[in-house]
């Protein structure tokens, strides 16, 4: 199964938000043994959102968006959605109540961008976990599927762990990917990718572990060995074996 991450926001591109919650998904999912090779951003227009959602199903079995799940006018992710899905949006009663009362306890009135918050696709459903306003969708397209969730990083952190990863976990055989870096300082990194190439050559030929080299000015080289396999006992062993070999 093949997952990927889509960030939704006009504030990544224009490098104001550094986006810590693709990297903070990623890592998530690579600890879940979940296979991630996209990560992409797309700014808040409606036409291009569709298009990166559908370039993201065309390769990917999942997408998981983050952000735009607002009330402001440029929250677009739930109509991006329903028109890459062709269908309408529903207005959920009871959400559109559970955001009003939210409102009436903090004593603000209530808009109706605020009860766009309470729009679904039709067809999707939506997560359980509440934290803010919004609450996460889950929206199925034939055998894939979009997790959306909102932008605000212990938001989504919330609903990815406790709706997102166990309804992923469902269709993916359970697996783990751990890494195994080498530090190494006195060689630049292509001395180091030479001393190592006739290794590359074997990895590449088995793809697991794989082998990546990563240049830092203040870290050193970095050798980055990383396994996949069933259990964690069993990744570091292929983690082991690599190293030694
Ligand atoms: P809200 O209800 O707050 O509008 P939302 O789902 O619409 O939630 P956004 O408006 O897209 O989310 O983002 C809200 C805030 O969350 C942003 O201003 C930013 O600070 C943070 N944020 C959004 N996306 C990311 C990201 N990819 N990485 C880190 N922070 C992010
Ligand atoms: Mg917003």
């Amino acid at each position: 199964m093949r997952c990927e991450i889509l960030a939704i926001g006009t504030e990544l591109l224009l490098g104001q938000v550094i986006d810590t919650n693709s990297a903070w998904l990623a890592e998530q999912l690579a600890l879940h043994g979940i296979d991630c090779h996209y990560q992409t951003r797309v700014d808040d227009t409606l036409p291009r959102i569709v298009d990166a959602l559908r370039i993201a199903l065309a390769r990917s079995d999942i997408v998981i968006t983050c952000g735009g799940l607002g009330p402001t006018q440029d929250d677009i992710t739930r109509e991006a959605i329903a028109q890459f899905m062709n269908v309408r949006l529903r207005r959920d009663a009871q959400i559109q109540m559970r955001i009003e009362a939210i409102f009436r306890a903090r004593n603000r009135p209530f808009s109706q961008n605020n009860a766009r918050q309470a729009d679904v696709p039709e067809g999707a459903t939506t997560m359980n976990m509440l934290t803010g306003t919004a609450p996460g969708l889950i929206c199925p397209i034939g055998k894939k599927r979009i997790y959306a969730l909102p932008g605000v990083p212990s938001e989504m952190r919330a609903m990815f762990t406790l709706d997102a990863l166990p309804d992923i976990q469902r269709f993916n055989e359970s697996a783990v990917i751990l890494s195994h870096t080498f530090y190494c300082w006195g060689q630049g990194e292509s001395a180091i990718s030479e001393r190592l190439a006739s290794r590359f050559i074997v990895l590449e030929q088995t793809g697991n572990p794989s082998l990546a080299f990563l240049a830092d000015e203040r870290l050193g080289v970095r050798v980055r060995l990383t396994a996949k396999a069933h259990e964690s006992a069993q990744a570091r062993c292929l983690l082991e074996q690599a190293a030694q070999g």
